[in-house]
């Protein structure tokens, strides 16, 4: 049975034509072996199961326009990339393809003068990076061992092992995390909840009715533009009096006679009944503190996303809020070998071309590497693949062996 995941390539809001996903599972040089590990910190066993083994130079975690460039610029290398993404699930909010697969009109992506659907862009990458050869699979990673070159990356049944690693595993919706709001039967998650207007926008439940946007980003203000498509009256929830949103979606926003704003205003709670979903919101303003009940029929939370970074934490640098440090040289991480691309590590520009320029960046950072080119870790520091560190002012080399000689050209013999 061919996968077909939720939302998927070529799926609902995709113009494409592209409907089946064409994972090519990872098989060839595979060798099976058994596996016993240990968890860290218990004594019990966690499992002994027999693995597929798989070896390659360049693995890439992410299959978002970071991810999938890295992968067409290492295929294109020659480098016969590995790009290992999470299957789609809606429960989880994962979705092969990243955010762009969930969202309409891509205006300021450089190549398409009219705009183009984020899902038939991305479609369009991974078109690209499959005629280079990118292997595709789609399974969890549940664990990764980035201790020692080649880095290890287990699924559930495979040890991939990897000499670079390339993460452009990207970011998730974050959450209000306030009564209500929990997926059903804990709350109305999934019952007029939602985090994704593209996705659910369209639903008959939401159809000519009250909706209510939270945030004041540039994802309230594009989830809210869309959701006047099918509502009746769409009103956008603010904690301030002032938007974050770029001028030019604000101006989208203001002009659009659906949309109404309330200001300085905090949601506290969702309410509803199993049966009917939805029914409203408890808001309070956040400068005198009133509070109320305001009805609306469905809630749309784009209050912006959080870094997936769980699997590296404790191995990784990482700001406070989780998301990867990374060389201002490079996309180099702390651990030599390993490098970051996309919204993973960027917490300020977050745009799909800045997504892809640091996937581009990844890649040939990691050509370097293999080719045994020093890379700029984030110390300010230079590492070549057999362990040799250059100094930050490039001064001294420190072999693996610890011996230190100068950093200086050999001088021409007498
Ligand atoms: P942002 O971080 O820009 O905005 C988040 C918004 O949610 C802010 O207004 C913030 O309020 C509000 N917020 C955050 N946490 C809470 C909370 N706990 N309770 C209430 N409100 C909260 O995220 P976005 O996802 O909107 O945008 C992220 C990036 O993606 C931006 O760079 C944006 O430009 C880009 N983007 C571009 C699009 C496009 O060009 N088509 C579409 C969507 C996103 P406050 O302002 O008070 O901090």
């Amino acid at each position: 049975m061919q996968f077909r995941p939720q939302n998927g390539w070529g799926q609902p809001g995709s113009t494409n034509s592209y409907t089946t996903s064409y994972t090519i599972r990872a098989t060839e040089n595979a060798n099976i072996f058994p596996e016993i590990s240990f968890q860290r910190l218990g004594k019990e066993t966690e499992s002994s199961l027999t693995k597929q083994e798989l070896s390659r130079q360049v693995v890439i975690i992410g299959s978002g326009p970071a991810g999938l460039t890295a992968a067409i610029y290492s295929a294109r290398a020659n480098l016969n990339p590995l790009l290992v993404d999470a299957p789609a699930d809606h429960e989880k909010q994962t979705t092969p393809g990243g955010q762009l697969m969930i969202t309409t009109d891509v205006e300021n992506y450089p190549g398409f003068s009219e705009g183009i659907q984020g899902p038939d862009l991305m479609v369009e990458f991974r078109k690209q990076a499959e005629r280079f050869g990118t292997e595709f699979l789609e399974e969890w990673i549940t664990r990764v061992d980035l201790s020692e070159r080649p880095f290890k990356l287990y699924t559930e049944d495979k040890l991939i092992k990897a000499e670079t690693l390339i993460i452009a595993s990207g970011a998730s919706a974050k959450w209000l995390g306030i009564p209500g709001e929990a997926k059903t039967p804990h709350g109305f998650g999934g019952n007029g909840v939602s985090a994704c207007a593209t996705c659910d926008g369209p639903l008959p439940h939401f159809r000519n009715k009250h909706l209510v946007v939270v945030g004041g980003g540039d994802t309230a203000m594009e989830e809210a533009t869309f959701l006047t498509r099918y509502a009746k009256r769409v009103f956008v929830i603010h904690r301030r009096d002032k938007l974050r949103a770029s001028k030019i979606m604000q101006d989208k926003a203001f002009r659009n006679d659906k949309i109404e704003f309330v200001w300085n205003t905090d949601v506290t709670r969702i309410i509803g009944t199993p049966e009917q979903g939805v029914t409203g919101v408890h808001l309070r303003n956040v400068q005198t503190g009133e509070e109320r009940v305001f009805d609306s029929d469905g809630v749309f939370i784009a209050i912006g996303h959080k870094p997936n970074t769980h699997l590296f934490k404790g191995q990784l640098e990482m700001d406070a809020v989780g998301y990867i440090k990374t060389s201002g040289h490079s996309t180099a991480t702390n651990i030599p070998g390993v490098f970051a691309c996309g919204d993973v590590q960027d917490s300020v520009y977050r745009q799909a071309v800045t997504a892809a320029g640091t996937g581009c960046l990844s890649a040939i950072d990691a050509e370097r590497f293999l080719d045994h080119l020093p890379i700029a870790l984030p110390t300010g520091e230079e590492v070549t693949i057999e362990g040799e560190h250059i100094t930050p002012d490039h001064r001294v080399i420190i072999l693996p062996t610890g011996e230190v000689v100068p950093n200086e050209p050999e001088q021409p013999r007498e």
